[in-house]
């Protein structure tokens, strides 16, 4: 039998202010070949200076995914021509990466991290409509960081929840904003058959030679790519003659295949030597700090909400997908566990759960969406959203109200119980003021009561109506209706 073998290289755009090793703006500019100056365009006698900030993101990125960072490490050249490629070399990593020999678990698969090592990035091509290629150097010398897997992902599936888990990982360390249609996130996925027997064991060589597909610009197209690939070998194989040299493909997005593009050069033809301009890094002690700055990652963040807080798996996996919804919900809960606290027990804590999960995720979600707001920069602060979530919990808000006081908080940032007053929309649960109502109900609609009480039981329910239009849906309908039953059958 025939199983998978894919390993992912992954360049990922720093988020730094200013570029690698020169101190142009790192960010998008309005025009081409803005934010360029003598070291990014490769001017003789120029020195580049590292970006302490991208070494930091690195670092970072490395210990986020459990690899060894180097204590000593330095930069050096990669050479190759290439009209984006202004000095004709890349300032790269070879023999010391910032990080290497790490693990992510993709469920219950550990998946093994090769190595990480920063790089700066090349320009771009832009291929005119008058038939000329133009260079814009903006892009020349931005950071990024390469990540190297080990060829562990046993399927197209694995790869791309690795990649999706990857971006959020980046998105909470914030060292990038990842997004795979931007470029931020770059993917080639490397991939090859081999052979194994019913007991799994592998039959033949370990490694067969692989294709490295490029050009890959989304997780579904990743997934694609490897799934034709996959294919296309398999057919090699069964007629009896399995690729025998490996080779780069590119992925075409039109025709939803990969196109041959060449025999891969030999790592020999880049040249690759130290970087005399750049003394080496001693990175120890900022490793140190970086590590001391971790945030909490999304999987352990996604599984302490489940322990914590009650919260049902799904939706922590939903909540933990954005970082700022994720922040806010902390928030949110450490906000009521005062509430919880006061109110007793498991119950009224599980009970909190579902009502921030429903509320948070369907209720708050669907307003934003419709508003195009997100959570970071709405009105509504975690202290008010908590107040809110414990007035419903002990039913002083109905949920029909609670849409309006949720829509108002979210307009003016007001206070739930603010809103609530302002627009008399609490719970009534004062039995006497409950008890004046309905008296007041039963004594302005005689000719009802004389037919209820002459047997037409159903007009019960009118009643019930009219008492709930007197006080706009802020009695409990279940309590109107036993007091009526007891004043009309008394
Ligand atoms: P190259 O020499 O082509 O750069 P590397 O050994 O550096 O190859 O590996 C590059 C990527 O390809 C890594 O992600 C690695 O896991 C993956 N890889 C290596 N060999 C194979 C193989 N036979 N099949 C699938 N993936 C592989
Ligand atoms: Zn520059
Ligand atoms: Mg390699």
């Amino acid at each position: 039998m025939l199983v998978p073998v894919i390993g992912l290289e992954i360049h990922l755009q720093l988020k730094t202010k200013t570029k690698m090793f020169c101190a142009c703006s790192a960010h998008e500019a309005a025009a081409p070949n803005a934010n360029v100056c003598p070291v990014c365009t490769g001017q003789p006698g120029t020195l580049p200076v590292p970006n302490e900030q991208a070494i930091r993101f690195g670092i970072r990125m490395g210990l986020a995914l459990n690899c060894a960072i180097a204590p000593h490490s330095k930069f050096d050249r990669k050479h190759y021509f290439y009209p984006d490629l202004p000095k004709a070399y890349q300032i790269s990593q070879y023999d010391l990466p910032i990080a290497e020999k790490g693990f992510v678990m993709v469920g219950s698969h550990r998946i093994g991290i090769t190595r990480a090592h920063l790089e700066e990035d090349a320009a771009k091509n832009l291929h005119g409509a008058d038939g000329k290629t133009y260079v814009d150097f903006n892009r020349a010398g931005t950071p990024l960081i390469e990540m190297v897997t080990d060829p562990d992902f046993a399927s197209p599936e694995e790869a791309k929840a690795f990649l999706q888990d990857l971006r959020l990982m980046a998105r909470y360390l914030g060292v990038s904003d990842a997004d795979m249609e931007k470029g931020q996130m770059r993917c080639d996925a490397n991939v090859s058959l081999r052979e194994v027997d019913d007991a799994g064991n592998i039959v033949g060589p370990k490694f067969h030679p692989k294709t490295e597909i490029k050009n890959i610009n989304s997780f579904r197209n990743v997934e694609r790519a490897l799934q034709f690939e996959l294919k296309r070998q398999a057919e090699l194989w069964a007629a009896g003659s399995p690729p025998s040299v490996t080779t780069t493909r590119g992925w075409d997005d039109a025709t939803q295949g990969t196109k041959e593009q060449r025999v891969k050069e030999a790592e020999g033809d880049y040249r690759y030597f130290p970087e005399p301009d750049i003394p080496a890094l001693e990175l120890a002690k900022i490793a140190e700090e970086e590590r001391a700055r971790m945030p909490e990652l999304p999987a352990a963040r996604r599984a302490r909400f489940v322990d914590e807080y009650g919260l049902k798996a799904d939706d922590a996996k939903q909540i933990c997908e954005d970082p700022a919804l994720s922040e806010f919900t902390e928030q949110v809960f450490s906000e009521l566990g005062e509430w919880t606290k006061a109110n007793g027990g498991a119950t009224e804590k599980q009970k909190a759960a579902n009502l921030v999960a429903g509320w948070l995720l369907s209720k708050l979600g669907g307003l934003l969406l419709e508003r195009n707001v997100d959570v970071g920069s709405m009105k509504i602060d975690a202290e008010n959203f908590a107040e809110f979530i414990s007035l419903l919990a002990s039913n002083k808000l109905s949920s029909s109200a609670g849409m309006t006081v949720l829509t108002e908080m979210l307009e003016t940032g007001a206070d739930p119980s603010d809103v609530m007053e302002a627009k008399r929309l609490g719970n009534i649960e004062d039995a006497s003021v409950i008890a004046e109502i309905v008296d007041r109900v039963l004594g302005n609609n005689p000719e009802i009561v004389e037919r209820y009480r002459a047997g037409k039981k159903e007009l019960i329910q009118v009643l019930v109506g009219q008492v709930m239009k007197e006080t706009e849906g802020a009695v409990d309908a279940k309590i109107a209706r036993n007091m009526l039953l007891v004043k009309l059958e008394s």
